[in-house]
């Protein structure tokens, strides 16, 4: 099951849409109109979208820039949908970042088809890509924003995490005190270095055996050893 959205202002076509995708078990969600389009992108989070280009508000290829700029929707798949030959030169040309196209008049089942290839195919990235990261002893898992050790999970704030993330993901390498509040609490933060070494402190203390990875190097600062 999928989210699918689509912004179709022909309403024959966002009906038929509509009832083959549900016909499919997935949710779908329409907008008639551009402007209303990019905001059930950024809202309705949807799994894919199915985007017609001539539409009133706001035209679909300026839909597909603005949700292919912005980090938080970049990565939804969008198919095209173009009455006219010319537009496909003009989607490849713009490297506007659709995943696919499809010319109207279409078929329902090659649309559909598509659309399956596109899902399995973004199931697979996320698969692909587990926020884990794994070592003997200790287990940083970045999408439960849970840490284990031995198996038994740890309770950590969420500035301790982030930290112990930021030197594991950085394993071996040394950061100064500065650089750690920097990266970790944000550069315009105004709080003192030893902030630094509280955390560490608590951290450490929570690790328990696994504390051994965070090594302090004295008068440098620390690093995450494997
Ligand atoms: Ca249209």
């Amino acid at each position: 099951m999928a989210r699918i959205l689509i912004i179709e202002d022909e309403k024959d076509i966002a009906g038929a849409l509509e009832y083959n995708f549900k016909k499919e078990k997935h949710e779908t969600s329409v907008a008639y109109d551009g402007i209303q389009g990019l905001k059930l992108a950024q809202g309705y989070s949807p799994s894919l979208i199915i985007l017609d280009i001539m539409l009133p508000g706001m035209d679909g290829l300026e839909i597909c820039r603005k949700i292919k700029s912005n980090p938080k929707t970049e990565g939804i798949p969008i198919i095209i949908l173009t009455a006219k030959s010319e537009e496909v030169d003009k989607i490849v040309g713009l490297e506007l970042g659709a995943d696919d196209y499809i010319t109207k008049p279409f078929s329902m089942k090659e649309l559909l088809a598509r659309v399956k290839t596109i899902l399995r195919r973004s199931e697979k990235k996320q698969i692909a890509a587990p926020d884990i990261l794994k070592f003997d002893d200790l287990e940083i898992d970045s999408e439960k924003h849970q840490v284990s050790v031995l198996g038994k999970a740890v309770d950590l704030t969420a500035k301790e995490f982030q930290l112990l993330k930021y030197l594991a993901e950085n394993k071996e390498r040394v950061f100064s005190r500065d650089r750690l509040l920097d990266s970790v609490w944000g550069i315009n933060v105004a709080i003192e270095t030893r902030t630094v070494d509280v955390h560490v402190r608590r951290l450490r203390e929570k690790l328990g055996k696994a504390s051994r990875h965070i090594k302090t190097l004295r008068g440098v600062g620390y690093k995450f050893n494997v």
